[in-house]
């Protein structure tokens, strides 16, 4: 099969001159291909492979683009990259894999072109195209993959046991394709996966997330998390989600399958568009506090008392363990969690102006997040009860804009500073400063002054006056 086609930029004609001047075969790999006969425009990156040394091509190449693009060069795996059109452009020499049982770190040597799709994990990502004169454009598929797209099927190139044995990160990444590409793995290999999970302990954490994130970020990322959850996988990687699963039932009491519903969640959360890494681990953490809280209540049922708050608090362990990031981002998935339900409590015709502005106040820009999160937590089957739901939300939303439209909540900041308050009683720093700005603060909040300094600072006398300071002359 010829699929010029798929050779319409640029680049594929300089690797081509490039090859033949230095004398080395050329193919493009991969991805690229995959995606290219998916119908799929963008793809992420482009792998070039070349028989011989894909440093001595990538150098060449980058001799015949204007301006000279930088190379960076990784010697340890005999491969080089750069960018071009935006696109970052991998060159790597063909070769060929052997693994040790207790390292995922394989023996490399050079290899042949077959060799080197025979160790691509899958049939779909061993697709090559020539880029040499004699037969430029033709589709190089000595393992099926062309057959396995159309029929939307996932198949190690090799036996799956040697292959998820090898690299384990390649059960992550059968999943991952899985969920973004919505293809069957193929049924004897996920029995494999089944047999290899505990050897995803060899691989670092920073990979395993890295597919963890594909994952999270598709369309439909509850068909990867089943597949990750079936598989046992998920309960190496993230027990405190897999411990979510299941119902219990009492004296004609059940509760939902808090599991099943993060699942929902998570879907609501990236239908609503939402593109943020952060905003779906938040969704898909939402409710671990609630195996801990768990607590049946005779006459009452099934109830999950301060999951939230709970839930919030196992936050730094895990990012901790999963070397997810720390600080603000951290931040951020615990106070998204911690504040879950604050939203939906406020959902009465009599709460004050001033409870919604303390929401405003301690979720600033991230109240929109916030909302979206308590939206994509309605999972109930009931259509009368979800439109309900989703009404008293819209209306608590218009209130939440036309609080912030009046009193600038937001990007609240103290009409009067620490600073202005030691300069007015001419005192040095101390608790009684803290007092004052936490009273002008929740007087704001509560709607007793208006947010402005005069209000502020005559109020700053007065509470001042109250502890015992003078005001300077
Ligand atoms: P995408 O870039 O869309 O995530 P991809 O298939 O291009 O998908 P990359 O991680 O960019 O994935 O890898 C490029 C190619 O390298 C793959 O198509 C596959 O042939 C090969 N490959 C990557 N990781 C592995 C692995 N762990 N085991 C075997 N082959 C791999
Ligand atoms: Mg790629």
């Amino acid at each position: 099969m010829n699929l010029s086609s798929a050779l319409h930029s640029k680049i594929f004609h300089i690797v081509n001159i490039c090859s033949n001047k230095i004398k080395q075969e050329s193919y493009v790999i991969g991805g690229y291909v995959r995606d290219f006969l998916l119908g799929k425009k963008n793809s992420r990156d482009l792998d070039i492979l070349t028989i011989g040394e894909g440093i001595r091509l990538a150098k060449e190449v980058s001799r015949y683009i204007i301006p000279i693009p930088k190379i960076q060069v990784f010697k340890r795996f005999g491969t080089a990259m750069l960018e071009y059109n935006n696109q970052k452009i991998e060159f790597v020499g063909a070769r060929r894999e052997s693994y040790h049982f207790y390292s995922r770190k394989p023996i490399i040597e050079l290899g042949s072109l077959q060799e080197d799709q025979k160790r691509r994990d899958f049939t779909i990502n061993s697709l090559a195209i020539s880029l040499n004169n004699d037969n430029y454009g033709e589709l190089i598929d000595p393992f099926g993959g062309m057959l396995d797209l159309k029929k939307k099927i996932l198949r190690t190139t090799l036996d799956s046991d040697i292959t998820y044995s090898d690299d384990p990160l390649r059960m992550m990444r059968a999943i991952r394709f899985s969920t973004e590409l919505q293809f069957m793995i193929e049924k004897s290999s996920f029995k494999s996966i089944k047999k290899n999970k505990n050897r995803i302990n060899i691989v670092s954490k920073e990979r395993i997330i890295d597919e963890f994130n594909k994952i999270l970020l598709s369309k439909k990322p509850s068909i990867g998390l089943s597949l990750l959850y079936k598989s046992g996988l998920l309960s190496i990687i993230l027990p405190e989600l897999t411990s979510l699963q299941g119902i219990e039932e009492l004296n004609g009491y059940k509760h939902k399958d808090n599991f099943d519903h993060t699942l929902q969640v998570i879907d609501n959360i990236s239908k609503e568009k939402s593109n943020s890494i952060w905003l779906r681990w938040a969704a898909l953490l939402h409710d671990i506090g609630k195996s801990h809280t768990k607590k049946f209540v005779p006459e009452i049922g099934w109830t999950f008392h301060s999951h939230e708050f709970v839930g919030s608090k196992m936050i730094p362990n895990i990012f901790q363990r999963l070397k997810l990031p720390k600080g603000m981002i951290m931040k951020y998935v615990k106070k998204m969690i911690k504040n879950s339900y604050r939203p939906v409590a406020l959902i009465k015709d009599e709460t004050s102006d001033s409870a919604i502005r303390r929401l405003l106040f301690d979720m600033r820009e991230d109240i929109e997040d916030l909302i979206k999160l308590c939206i994509a937590d309605i999972t109930t089957k009931n259509k009368e009860k979800k439109d309900r739901y989703k009404r008293n939300i819209f209306v608590l939303m218009d209130r939440i804009k036309k609080l912030e439209e009046r009193d600038r909540i937001k990007n609240w900041k103290s009409p009067i500073s620490g600073n202005d308050i030691m300069n007015v009683f001419n005192v040095h720093p101390c608790k009684k400063i803290g007092i004052i700005k936490n009273f002008i603060k929740d007087s704001i909040l509560e709607g007793k002054i208006p947010n402005e300094f005069n209000s502020a600072y005559l109020l700053m006398l007065k509470k001042g006056e109250e502890l015992g300071f003078k005001k300077k002359q």
